[in-house]
C-alpha cells in the first residue's frame, strides 16, 4: 500500500533547488553575473509571471544572470495563483469542510448547532490564500533581484521586448535570451457569450456571489468536476454535459467509471455523449441547447449558471510573435525542441503555451530546467512521470501509463488493485470510497503507472512518482516499511 507523504509547495521547491545549486556551485558572497556586458541589457527576460515564468526567473537569477520578468496581470503567480489552482483548492477545501459539518458530523459523534454557509467569508478566505502566495512570489523576486516589470510584453525584435506598462508608460527591455511563459486561457465555444456572471469560465465560477440553484457544467474534465463539486457541496444541483462517453478527460477507464459512480452518489447528474449547440440568457435563466453527440434528441436545459470548461488553449495574444517569426502549430502551441528552443534560437518557451499537459508543476519544472539550460547547458524534465490530481472528494490521482495506453503500445502488463474498504485507516475514518491500482511490466515488475481514487490520493501519488523516477518495481515499494494504519 502506498504511504502518505507530505506535499511540497512551489516555494519549498525553489528553496530545495537553491540548496542543490549551492552545493553544486558555491559562489562567494552569494551571486555574481557572468553574461551581462552592459547594465541596461538583461541576460534573460521572462514574459509571464505564472508557475512557469516565476521559477524560471528566480532560477536564472540564482544562477547569477541578470533577469527581468514581465507580467501584465498586476500580480504574480499567473493563472495558478490568481484564478486557478489556489483559489479552486481553497474553495474545494472549505466547501468540503462545510459539507462535512452540515451532513456528516452527527454520525461521527459531534453535535453542532445550525450550520450556515457564509459565502462572503468563504470568498474572503480564498482571497487571503491567493494574496499571501502572490505576495510571497514578489518577495522572492526582491530576494533574488529579479526585476518585476508590470505590463504587457511584446516582441519588437528577438532581443528587444516592448512593454506597455500598467502605469501607462512604455519601455523597451534589451536582452540576450527570452523565455515565453504566457500560459493559457479558457477555450470558448463559438456563439456562446461569456459574461462571467451567469455564463462563466472557471474565473467567474470562483467568484459567484450566491449559490446557484441549478448549475450546468459543460465539459466533464478536471476543472469542471472540481468546480462542480464546490457548488454541489454548497447546495447547487449540478448537471455535467459531456460530449464523450466518459468523464475525466482521458484518465484510466476503470478509474473514470468508478469516479462517475461516486459523483452520482454525491448528487451529480450526467449527460454523456451529448453536445451543446448554444447557450444564452433569457429572462434571467440560461437556456442551454443540447443534442445527442451523434445527432437527434434535441432538448433545452435551464440553469442559473453555466460553467464552460471544455479545456484551455495557449495564450499568445498581443505577444508580437509575428514580428520575430516564432512558429506555432495548428493548435496555437508554440513549437519548441528538447531544449525549449523555438525556431528563433535565443527565444525559448515553457508551460501551458507549449506542448504537454497544462499543469502548474509541469510548467514549474520546465521553468527550472529552461533556466538551468540557459545558465549551464543542461536541464531536464521527465515527462513520463508527471502526476495528475483531481482535488474532489475522494481525490483522483494518477501517474504514468494507463491500461488503454499500454494496450495501444503493445506492452504486456499486470495490474494489482487494492480497495480502500480493506484499508485500516480509511475504515477508521469512515472514508472508504476508492482503490489503488498499480500497473507493472509483466516481465520485470517495473511500475508503469499508478491510478488512485481515495482520500489523500493527491499526496499519495508522490510516492508512486518517486518510485517510478528511480525505476522501482512493485516489489521494491511493497518491501518498503510503511506506517500503520495507513499501510494496510
Ligand atoms: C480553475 C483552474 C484550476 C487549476 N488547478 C490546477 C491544479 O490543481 N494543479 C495544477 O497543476 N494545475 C492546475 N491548473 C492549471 C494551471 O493553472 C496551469 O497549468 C498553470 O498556471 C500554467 O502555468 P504557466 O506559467 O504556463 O501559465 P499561466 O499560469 O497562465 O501564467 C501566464 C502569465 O503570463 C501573463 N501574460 C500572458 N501574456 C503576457 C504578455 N504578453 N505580457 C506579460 N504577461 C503576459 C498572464 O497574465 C499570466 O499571468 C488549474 C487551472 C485552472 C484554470
Amino acid at each position: 500500500m502506498l504511504r502518505l507523504v507530505a506535499s511540497k509547495s512551489p516555494l519549498a521547491t525553489i528553496a530545495a533547488r537553491n540548496s542543490v545549486q549551492a552545493v553544486k556551485a558555491p559562489v562567494a558572497n552569494g551571486f555574481y553575473r557572468f553574461y551581462s556586458t552592459s547594465s541596461d541589457e538583461y541576460d534573460v527576460v521572462v514574459i509571464g509571471g505564472g508557475p512557469g515564468g516565476y521559477p524560471a526567473a528566480i532560477k536564472a537569477a540564482q544562477s547569477g544572470l541578470k533577469v527581468a520578468c514581465i507580467e501584465k496581470r498586476g500580480s504574480l503567480g499567473g493563472t495558478c495563483l490568481n484564478v486557478g489552482c489556489i483559489p479552486s483548492k481553497a474553495m474545494l477545501n472549505n466547501s468540503h469542510i462545510y459539507h462535512q459539518t452540515a451532513h456528516e458530523l452527527k454520525s461521527r459523534g459531534i453535535d453542532v448547532g445550525d450550520v450556515k454557509l457564509n459565502l462572503d467569508n468563504m470568498l474572503k478566505a480564498k482571497l487571503k490564500a491567493v494574496n499571501g502566495l502572490t505576495k510571497g512570489v514578489e518577495f522572492l523576486f526582491k530576494k533574488y533581484k529579479v526585476d518585476y516589470v508590470k505590463g504587457w510584453g511584446k516582441f519588437k525584435t528577438a532581443n528587444e521586448i516592448e512593454v506597455d506598462g500598467l502605469d501607462g508608460k512604455q519601455s523597451v527591455l534589451k536582452t540576450k535570451n527570452v523565455i515565453i511563459a504566457t500560459g493559457s486561457e479558457a477555450t470558448p465555444i463559438p456563439g456562446i457569450e461569456i459574461d462571467e456572471k451567469q455564463i462563466v469560465t472557471s474565473t467567474g465560477a470562483l467568484e459567484l456571489q450566491k449559490v446557484p440553484k441549478k448549475m450546468i457544467v459543460i465539459g466533464g474534465g478536471v476543472i469542471g468536476l472540481e468546480l462542480g463539486s464546490v457548488w454541489s457541496r454548497l447546495g447547487a444541483e449540478v448537471t455535467v454535459v459531456e460530449y464523450l462517453g466518459a468523464i475525466g478527460g482521458g484518465m484510466d477507464t476503470e478509474l473514470a467509471k468508478n469516479f462517475h459512480k461516486v459523483l452520482q452518489k454525491q448528487g451529480f447528474k450526467f449527460k454523456l455523449n451529448t453536445k451543446v449547440n448554444g447557450a444564452k440568457v433569457v429572462d434571467g435563466v440560461v437556456k442551454v441547447d443540447v443534442e445527442a453527440a451523434k445527432g437527434g434528441n434535441e432538448e433545452t436545459l435551464d440553469a442559473d449558471v453555466v460553467l464552460l470548461s471544455i479545456g484551455r488553449r495557449p495564450f499568445t495574444e498581443g505577444l508580437g510573435l509575428e514580428n520575430v517569426g516564432v512558429e506555432v502549430d495548428n493548435r496555437g502551441r508554440i513549437v519548441i525542441d528538447s531544449e525549449f528552443k523555438t525556431n528563433v534560437s535565443n527565444i525559448r518557451c515553457i508551460g501551458d503555451v507549449t506542448f504537454g499537459p497544462m499543469l502548474a508543476h509541469k510548467a514549474e519544472d520546465e521553468g527550472f530546467a529552461v533556466s538551468e539550460m540557459i545558465a549551464t547547458g543542461h536541464g531536464h524534465v521527465n515527462y513520463d512521470v508527471i502526476p495528475s490530481v483531481i482535488y474532489t472528494h475522494p481525490e483522483i490521482a494518477w501517474v504514468g501509463k494507463n491500461e488503454e495506453e499500454l494496450k495501444k503500445a503493445g506492452i504486456k502488463y499486470k495490474t494489482g488493485n487494492y480497495p480502500f474498504v480493506a484499508n485500516s485507516r480509511a475504515r477508521t475514518n469512515d472514508d472508504t470510497d476508492g482503490f489503488v491500482k498499480v500497473i507493472t511490466d509483466a516481465e520485470t515488475d517495473r511500475i508503469l503507472g499508478v491510478h488512485i481514487m481515495g482520500p489523500n490520493a493527491g499526496e499519495m501519488i508522490a510516492e508512486a512518482g518517486l518510485a517510478m523516477e528511480y525505476g522501482a518495481s512493485a516489489e521494491d515499494v511493497g518491501r518498503t516499511c510503511h506506517a500503520h494504519p495507513v499501510s494496510e
